[in-house]
């Protein structure tokens, strides 16, 4: 268990909710005011929209001294410094350790421990566990007492990505807060000027499928670049442009393999998606500017393009896994693109590349 520094963000930004979460924010705040906060918040939803952000942000209002009128905290007094100073002693953050993936069963006995103690400062303890499907069911199982009977005071938060694989007699003790895929408008106006590129936003905004935190850290990185170069390099193999095995090469050796992974996953499931809805609109992460491509994307056959996305996402899972022949899946996931995909339901580019 650890007591953990808030984000390296502005101060402002770090003790105010996104613009999203402003609906839950002021729930709570309500709830606050009639002294009827739950004991335990379940933050639910995708990766990306900012739930450990919101966990750490409702801490820091609890744990404030003197909070606004909105319950935002105040920057300045002992609990917020505490809090800022990553050791605040009534803010628990408990996650897996390093090299780990689950949350030991005597992490959890510490945590309840430590929760089962009077308040140093304020009010409130707090606790986040995060993710919390990383409890195993030993470690959930002795968390239930405390769920059952907490103290005064006591807050638990318990944020996930999967909610489904958390245990149901944890699920029913929590109150559920979620948070989902924000509109499109609200994310380019949290995201400014940044965001003034059209064709740039479209794309990243498939890639991180709508999550505002990852599109903030690709454009934040040189992803944009990448995409525009992956886009041309592509849609150069579909109209015979350009030879795939030089571009795998290329790949192999300068690309961010997962990157690249989650770009065809991205162009496989959007392909399919157009073929299926809008058969003559086409998929933004490549370059749409000719007619050449515009018809050998909208004319391949739709069986073609399902059981290439879902070779895309096995090689995906391959390339994530370390295999050796990097080269040799990259090669069987650009070589098809050349013929546009063209029989590709009676290929299994499987069985020689691995
Ligand atoms: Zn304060």
């Amino acid at each position: 268990m650890n007591s953990s520094r808030l984000d390296a963000a502005p101060v402002a930004e770090v003790l105010a909710p996104f613009p999203w979460q402003m609906r839950h924010w002021q729930r709570l705040a309500e709830a606050r005011r009639q002294d009827r906060l739950a004991h335990a918040y379940l933050l639910a939803g995708p990766s990306g929209v900012g739930k450990r952000a919101f966990a750490q942000r409702l801490a820091a209002s609890l744990l404030c001294l003197e909070p606004d009128a909105e319950h935002l905290p105040c920057g300045r007094c002992a609990g917020c410094l505490l809090q800022r100073a990553g050791s605040h002693p009534d803010f628990n953050l408990l996650e897996p350790q390093p090299g780990k993936t689950q949350i030991s069963i005597e992490a959890i006995r510490e945590l309840c421990t430590a929760l089962a103690h009077t308040a140093h400062q304020g009010r409130f303890r707090v606790a986040v566990i995060r993710p919390a499907e990383a409890m195993t069911p030993q470690s959930a199982n002795s968390l239930l007492k405390t769920l059952e009977e907490p103290g005064a005071g006591v807050v638990l938060m318990l944020v996930s990505d999967r909610p489904l694989a958390i245990m149901p007699t944890l699920l029913s003790r929590c109150q559920r807060l979620d948070f989902s895929i924000p509109a499109e408008d609200q994310v380019r106006a949290w995201l400014g000027p940044c965001a003034d590129d059209e064709v740039s936003m479209q794309r990243l905004r498939v890639l991180s499928g709508g999550a505002p935190l990852q599109i903030r850290e690709f454009l934040n990185g040189d992803v944009t670049q990448r995409l525009d170069c992956l886009a041309g390099e592509v849609t150069g193999i579909l109209v015979g442009a350009t030879d795939p095995l030089m571009v795998a090469n290329r790949w192999a050796k300068e690309e961010p393999l997962e990157l690249v992974g989650l770009w065809m996953a991205r162009l496989g499931e959007e392909w399919a998606r157009l073929r299926i809805l809008a058969p003559n609109r086409f998929p933004v992460l490549l370059d749409g500017a000719s007619s050449r491509i515009q018809n050998v994307v909208t004319r391949a056959d739709i069986e073609d393009v399902l059981a290439y996305t879902t070779y895309v996402r096995r090689v995906r899972l391959w390339l994530s896994h370390g295999v050796a022949n990097r080269l040799g899946l990259l090669e069987s996931l650009l070589v098809p693109l050349a013929t546009g995909l063209r029989d590709f339901r009676h290929q299994e580019p499987a069985s020689q590349t691995i």
